[in-house]
């Protein structure tokens, strides 16, 4: 596996610029030579409606690093070890990160506007903004069943469970631990505290054994109407961000969507080879193949949804 390289400021500020350039085109109208596929139309919508509070979102982003003092050179730090910390993977990379990173910001400005106020404090928005970058970070391109199945040290060490999270919680706060890299220095040990368990709970809850159950729990509170702890908006935000895909602009939702089947087609090389050694991996090949053809229909099923509307266009 390739590991991204060390950068300067000026071109991992380059690279984010890109990434969150890339995003916001995604989110902007649809063109009339891309048409979305009825499906999703109705989640494109609801995302074009909130395109001119992205300026906002940024102007918040700043706002977490004056309310905390964030020293310049610190964050610079943090950001290249959390770039290098990223592998080249198809999809799970630093450009998925700030992707992430990006439709976080999205969230949070649609959610402080949405009655008129802050619904979260600023040491709120520094845990979501620290979890979205480091919430795949070492991500090696395999999953946890893989990981399990494998026998690999990860799994011994986090026991089976939620064993990629846990490890990408684990390397965030390990970068933090070097003052170097600390962008949480300022902050009170009760604040510290604080952002650590919630950053925590936001990346532990990414993992997809939990998707059904945080589904339930958001319906749950949006039909209730009750109160909402903190914690919980922070976890849904972020697992929305991180399943936010499927609402960019096409073309750019289809080429997530195939470098996704490529990191799953790499697996499923890798554990039908293991396989072949009798590691004991072949019903986790066979999984990641169906997975990644899965994927590769629904992409050509929308693909050709597109294709015919345009046709019924002109
Ligand atoms: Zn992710």
């Amino acid at each position: 596996m390739v590991r991204a390289a060390g950068v300067g400021p000026e071109h991992l500020a380059l690279l984010v610029d890109r990434a969150a350039a890339d995003h916001s085109r995604a989110l902007r109208g649809p063109s009339p030579r891309t048409p979305y596929p009825p499906t999703l139309a109705r989640a494109r919508r609801a995302h074009t409606a909130h395109r001119a509070r992205r300026r906002r979102a940024a102007s918040q982003e700043q706002g977490v690093i004056s309310a905390f003092n964030m020293s310049k050179d610190t964050l610079s730090n943090f950001l290249n070890v959390v770039f290098a910390g990223y592998h080249n993977n198809p999809y799970h990379n630093f450009q998925h990160a700030i992707s992430v990173l990006h439709a976080c910001c999205l969230l949070l400005s649609a959610g402080n506007q949405s009655d008129g106020k802050r619904t979260l404090d600023p040491l709120h928005t520094l845990a979501l903004l620290v979890a979205a970058l480091g919430h795949d970070i070492d991500h090696p391109g395999v999953s946890n069943a893989f990981i399990v199945n494998s026998g690999s040290p990860l799994a011994l060490c986090y026991n089976d469970e939620s064993v990629l999270e846990n490890h990408h919680a684990a390397t965030t706060f390990t970068l933090l631990a070097d003052k170097r890299n600390d962008i949480l220095e300022t902050l009170e040990p009760s604040e510290r505290r604080i952002v650590r368990q919630l950053v925590c709970k936001c990346i532990l809850a990414t993992d997809m054994a939990h998707h059904s159950e945080l589904v339930r729990q958001i319906t749950r509170l949006g039909a209730d109407h009750t109160a909402v702890e903190p914690v919980d908006v922070l976890t849904s935000f972020l697992h929305l961000a991180d399943l936010s895909n499927p609402v960019l602009q096409f073309p750019l939702s289809k080429r997530w969507a195939l470098l996704v089947c490529d990191e799953f087609s790499a697996q499923a090389r890798c554990c039908a080879a293991a396989a072949a050694c009798g590691a004991g991996l072949a019903s986790a090949a066979a999984a990641a193949a169906a997975d990644a053809r899965s994927l590769r229909r629904r992409s050509a099923r929308l693909s050709s949804a597109c294709r015919s509307r345009r046709t019924t266009r002109t």
